[in-house]
Parts: C-alpha cells; sequence; structure tokens
C-alpha cells in the first residue's frame, strides 16, 4: 500500500504529518497508476516530499462522489444558514491552523513566511465573507399581471471543478470554494503541480469542520491530463480557472464540448501612469508593492509603469534606491526577507530570458536582470529585482507577460497618449494611476480597459470587491457579490394563479 502521509520537517523547525494523497469522498486514496509528482523548496532545490498524480480515472472518480454529493441528502438536505456555520467553523480552524498552513505556503511555494501569513489571513477571511452570505443569497419576486405570480430563485450550478494556480495556492482555493460552498455546490479542485502541499493539508480541515463526504475532494495532477480530464468530465458543470492566458484558451475550447459555464481569470500586463502632479513618495511606494509584491508573481502586477517625462529620471531613481531598501533576498523563514525566490526553475529561466531579451531588443537594464548574488547559500531561484528603462512598445518585455521582479518604464508626455499606450496590449485585468488632481484620476479611470483600477495606490485587491478582467484577462468575476453570481444560477418560475383566464 502506498503512503498517503508524511512526517515532514520545515526549515522553521515545525514538524508537522503531510498528507499526499489523493482526497476523494473525505477519504485519502492513491493515484490509479501510481505516478507522484515531486515537491521541490524553490529557496533550496532540494526535494520536499513526493505527492500522488491523479490520472483521468482518479478524476472521474473525484467527479463521480461530487455528483453523489450533490444529489444527497446530507448536501441537498441543509438550508444556507447551515452551511454559512460549516464555513464558519473552518474559517477558524484555518485561522487556528495558520501557523503550520504559512509555513508550508513558505517552504513549498518560496514566498516569505510573513506574506504566507498574509494569504492564509485572506482564506479565512475569505470563508468568513461567505460564509456569511450562505444564507443571503435571495431571488426575487417580479411583478407581470395579476394572474400570475413570477418569482426567481437561485440555484448552486453543480459539480465545480476548480483548477488552481501556484502564486497564491491556498488563497486562490479559497477565492472558490468560499462562492461554491455558500451557493450549495461541490467540488473538484485540482491544485497547481508546484504548490500542492497547503491545500492537501487543509483538506484534513474540510472532514473536522463537518462537511460531508464528496463535497470537496482534492486533487493534483499534472494540467495536462487531470486537469484536461476535468474540464471535459460530463459530469463537471462548471469549471473556474485561474492561470495563464494560454491555459485559459484551452479550458475555454475543451470546455466548449459539454457547454460549461466558466470563469477564467488569466494574465495581465497591468500599466501603472504616474502623473507629474502625483505624490512622489506614494507613488514609489505603491510602484515598488505593484511588481515587487509576492516576488512580481501577481496577475494583477503593475508591470508597465508609464511615468510623465517632467519626473522620469526623478521617479526611476528613487524607485531604484526603494527597491535596493526594501528587497532584502534571502530564506523565506528569515525575518528580515521581502524577496524569496521564484516558484520553480522553469519560472526562474523564463524571467531570466526576458532579462536577456531586454537587452537584445536594446532597452536599457536601469538594475538587475540576474541571479540574485546575495542567494543563501549559493542556491534557490533568486532573481535580482530588475529594471528596464526606456521600453519601447515592440519590445517583448512591454508586450508579455513576465511574472517576476521585473518592471519596465515608459516616458509619455501627455494624458491621451497615455491612456492609449496603457490600453495597448491584448491583456485587461488591473491598471492603476498617481495624480493629485481628483478630476483627472476619474477621467482616466474610465478610460482605461481593464476590469480594475486603483487610484493612488496598486494591487490592493480586497475579498469584498469584484475581481477580473476584461479582454484577454478572462472572463467572468470572482470575489464581493459578483462572486456568487459565478456560483449560483436563476430559475424563473412563473405561477399561474387564475387557470381560467388568459393572460
Ligand atoms: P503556468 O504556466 O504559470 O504554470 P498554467 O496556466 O499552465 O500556468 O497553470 C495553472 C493551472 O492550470 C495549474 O493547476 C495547471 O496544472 C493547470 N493546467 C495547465 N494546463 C492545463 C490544461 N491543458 N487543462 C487543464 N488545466 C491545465
Amino acid at each position: 500500500m502506498p503512503r498517503l502521509t508524511q512526517t515532514i520537517t520545515a526549515p522553521n523547525g515545525l514538524k508537522y504529518e503531510q498528507p499526499i494523497g489523493l482526497f476523494i469522498n473525505n477519504q485519502w486514496v492513491s493515484s490509479s497508476d501510481g505516478k507522484t509528482l515531486s515537491c521541490i523548496n524553490p529557496a533550496t532545490e532540494n526535494e520536499i516530499t513526493s505527492v500522488h498524480a491523479a490520472t483521468a480515472e482518479d478524476v472521474d472518480a473525484a467527479a463521480r462522489a461530487a455528483r453523489v454529493a450533490f444529489e444527497g441528502e446530507e448536501w441537498q438536505g441543509i438550508v444556507g444558514t447551515a452551511r454559512g456555520r460549516l464555513m464558519l467553523k473552518l474559517a477558524d480552524l484555518v485561522e487556528s491552523q495558520q501557523h503550520t498552513l504559512a509555513t508550508i505556503e513558505a517552504m513549498d511555494n518560496g514566498k516569505p513566511y510573513s506574506q504566507a501569513l498574509g494569504d492564509i489571513e485572506e482564506v479565512f477571511s475569505v470563508f468568513r465573507y461567505y460564509g456569511g452570505w450562505a444564507d443571503k443569497n435571495y431571488g426575487q419576486t417580479i411583478e407581470t399581471s395579476r394572474a400570475k405570480f413570477t418569482y426567481t430563485i437561485r440555484e448552486p450550478i453543480g459539480v465545480c471543478g476548480q483548477i488552481i494556480p501556484w502564486n497564491y495556492p491556498l488563497a486562490m482555493a479559497a477565492w472558490k470554494l468560499g462562492p461554491a460552498l455558500a451557493c450549495g455546490n461541490t467540488v473538484v479542485i485540482k491544485a497547481a503541480e508546484q504548490t500542492p502541499l497547503s491545500i492537501l493539508y487543509f483538506a484534513n480541515l474540510l472532514v473536522e469542520a463537518g462537511f460531508p463526504p464528496g463535497v470537496v475532494n482534492i486533487i493534483n495532477g499534472l494540467g495536462r491530463e487531470a486537469g484536461a480530464a476535468l474540464v471535459q468530465h460530463p459530469e463537471v458543470d462548471k469549471i473556474a480557472f485561474t492561470g495563464s492566458t494560454t491555459t485559459g484558451k484551452q479550458i475555454m475550447k475543451m470546455a466548449s464540448a459539454t457547454m460549461k459555464n466558466i470563469t477564467l481569470e488569466t494574465g495581465g500586463k497591468s500599466p501603472l501612469i504616474i502623473f507629474d502632479d502625483a505624490q512622489l513618495e506614494n507613488a514609489v511606494k505603491w510602484a515598488h508593492y505593484g511588481i515587487m509584491g509576492n516576488m512580481g508573481q501577481i496577475c494583477t502586477s503593475t508591470s508597465r509603469v508609464f511615468v510623465h517625462e517632467n519626473i522620469y529620471d526623478t521617479f526611476l531613481q528613487k524607485f531604484t534606491d526603494y527597491v535596493s531598501k526594501i528587497n532584502v533576498i534571502g530564506d523565506p523563514f528569515d525575518e528580515k526577507t521581502y524577496q524569496g525566490p521564484q516558484v520553480s526553475k522553469e519560472q526562474f529561466d523564463k524571467v531570466l530570458g526576458y532579462a536577456q531579451s531586454a537587452k537584445e531588443e536594446g532597452a536599457s537594464i536601469f538594475a538587475g536582470g540576474e541571479i540574485a548574488q546575495s542567494r543563501p547559500n549559493g542556491k534557490g531561484y533568486f532573481i535580482s529585482p530588475t529594471i528596464v528603462s526606456d521600453v519601447q512598445p515592440h519590445m517583448k518585455v512591454y508586450k508579455e507577460e513576465i511574472f517576476g521582479p521585473f518592471v519596465v518604464f515608459v516616458r509619455f508626455s501627455s494624458e491621451q497618449d497615455v491612456i492609449k499606450m496603457a490600453n495597448d496590449t491584448e491583456y485587461g485585468l488591473a491598471s492603476a494611476l498617481c495624480t493629485s488632481d481628483i478630476t483627472r484620476a476619474h477621467r482616466v479611470a474610465g478610460k482605461l480597459k481593464a476590469g480594475m483600477v486603483w487610484i493612488n495606490s496598486s494591487n490592493s485587491s480586497d475579498f469584498r470587491v469584484p475581481f477580473g478582467g476584461v479582454k484577454q484577462s478572462g472572463v467572468g468575476r470572482e470575489l464581493g457579490q459578483a462572486g456568487l453570481d459565478a456560483y449560483s444560477s436563476i430559475k424563473a418560475i412563473h405561477l399561474n394563479l387564475n387557470l381560467t383566464t388568459s393572460i
């Protein structure tokens, strides 16, 4: 019998039991063909453990379990208030285990422990928020004619497949699970192959909170195998995906065969515009947060910074000084560390490849663009924060999503020009601007083609506010009340009150 748990001692000395199997019907099982995926600590390049990788057969078992649970009395039979109570209990359990969950996240993903703790706070906050919504997602009564009574009810969609990325593993799972459970759906989650460990640990908390078997099933596996099987499974009614635009397009195509409901949150190349009347210190701080947080591995990163020509040189210098002060590179478990490694060798190579491409295309590397000299023990996927200036619109680093601590600077001279440049991208996830002119702030915010605009800040999302993009940045919205729309469908009911009268 293959092992389904392993005792792990994390780099901070925490010893805990790590589940490594597939979580189906509230039970741990092994993969049908015995294949596993290796989990690497990106700060040390050492293997932490390996987890079972789901085959199409395993995905089928998970989807069927979710279907049986969806139809079953144990889940169907409880009202929203009771679902909400389960979710609040789950939130309490996550909060009580935050040290362990943040440790796992930091070890598996490479993010600094302090930032991982912030992720876990987001997780339990999201469950509390949606737990509160569970009995408040009403339909309407609609006045039509005296002869009939017409109303709508909100129903769960059914079995939801949720495909999770590696940049915020447990937080992204919570963004999807929160509204799905509040609305009464059942779920099969596929973790990203790079970062399955926190989601697997979390599975046991679902059982402890009292969720019936099959309501949430958690699998690991390769995207092209387990992910694709989930998207194509006939028992799956909805797919919610966060990841790259390329994969999002493949998912859209695959989901079309059974016309599944889909929510996609894909890539971005978000602009941040700094006008010459901006409060400079504030703008520098947010420009930094917008691209350097989470090692730049955020879909809403403001990775293109447009600065007015009057302040371009001063701003660039201040920004560079700020980066060299704040971006302390080191062990994710060292309190002083701001910047950990990129998540994987693949991402590390990709980001370094963009530095090379910037040089080849004639941009000027103002800072960084290489393996971090200060990486601990000369190992790990650490990159020095990279600032590229005077970038032109035809360059790859201007157009493509890099997903690293890598920012490009562009000069502009007029509001009209910069709006055009900011919108000149296939993406439309987020955007940001810094100015002291409130009228201009609203005018420009209205013209930016993006799902979200931050004024005098950057990347400051909030789980109470809808999140999502336009153009090739996605389909639909997550979070906030809008997140409930993605997980419920409206049924209209027409009751004829007077059978003898024609309408
Ligand atoms: P990245 O390239 O940054 O790893 P992806 O979009 O490929 O981002 O991955 C995000 C998630 O999508 C992961 O859970 C991954 O396993 C999954 N995935 C990748 N390819 C597919 C696919 N063809 N079908 C379904 N899921 C996929």
